[in-house]
């Protein structure tokens, strides 16, 4: 019972010029339903490129992309759209929050976007606040938080939608060593909590090693670290 299968995916840029660069050379990846997978990627190795197919923002130029059932490999955009924001939350190193708005509302309004009656949204957003700790700042626009408190915020909006997997990208990549590790505990625990799956991009191996399985990507393929 997987969540997300990649098989043989391959990914060459430049292709036929002096300068190819064959970054996937027929990865196959899984993530299990409410698996908590590390990935492990020095730089360049193409962990973005990795994860932009993963998360259906660019196709590879062969293999297969089955996200929660569904084969997606030369699906139309618009259904690979549909896919993603169902069924997809996104996690960076920055947090990406709306500046003009609210933390609740941040949270509020992808929920909207996904026709979620506004009181049903509301009661999500506060019940996740709750969740990290952030109930009494709710109300606070992001440059009013730290950055901690954006972060978690940031965690909240990825799972308002109840995605079938989070993805997710240094998470705490732009926290201090000792907030990151707090801040990464939060996540942990709300990823728990939800039964959610995830795929998680460090370089901490020390956070790495504590999620369920930890995959390193290397010469364009994957293996168990
Ligand atoms: P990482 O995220 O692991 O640093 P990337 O996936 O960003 O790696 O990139 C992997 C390799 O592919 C790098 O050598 C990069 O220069 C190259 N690359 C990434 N995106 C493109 C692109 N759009 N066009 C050409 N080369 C690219
Ligand atoms: P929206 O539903 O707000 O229109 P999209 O459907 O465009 O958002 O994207 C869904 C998710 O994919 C968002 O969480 C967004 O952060 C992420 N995303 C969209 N485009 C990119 C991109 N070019 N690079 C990285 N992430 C992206």
């Amino acid at each position: 019972n997987e969540v997300l299968q990649l098989q043989g995916i391959t990914k060459t840029y430049h292709k036929g010029a002096p300068g190819q660069i064959d970054v996937l050379r027929g990865l196959n990846l899984t993530v299990a339903r409410g698996e908590v997978v590390a990935l492990v990627a020095p730089s360049g190795a193409g962990k973005s490129t990795l994860l932009h197919i993963a998360g259906l923002l660019d196709t590879p130029d062969a293999g297969q992309v089955v996200l929660n059932g569904a084969d997606l490999t030369g699906q139309p955009d618009r259904t690979r759209t549909t896919a993603r924001r169902r069924d997809l939350g996104f996690v960076y190193q920055f947090h990406h929050l709306l500046p003009e708005f609210s933390a609740a509302e941040n949270i509020i309004l992808p929920q909207l976007a996904n026709a979620v009656p506004r009181r049903a949204a509301q009661a999500r957003a506060a019940e996740l606040l709750d969740h990290v700790g952030l109930k009494p700042r709710a109300d606070h626009r992001p440059a009013e938080l730290s950055g901690g408190e954006q972060q978690r915020v940031a965690f909240c909006r990825a799972l308002a939608n109840q995605p079938a997997l989070l993805l997710a990208d240094e998470p705490t990549g732009n926290l201090d060593p000792e907030t990151s590790d707090r801040v990464f505990s939060v996540l942990m625990n709300l990823v728990r909590d939800t039964g959610l799956s995830a795929l998680i991009a460090t370089h901490n191996l020390e956070l790495a090693s504590r999620m369920d399985r930890v995959l390193r990507l290397e010469a364009g393929q994957i293996s168990n670290a």
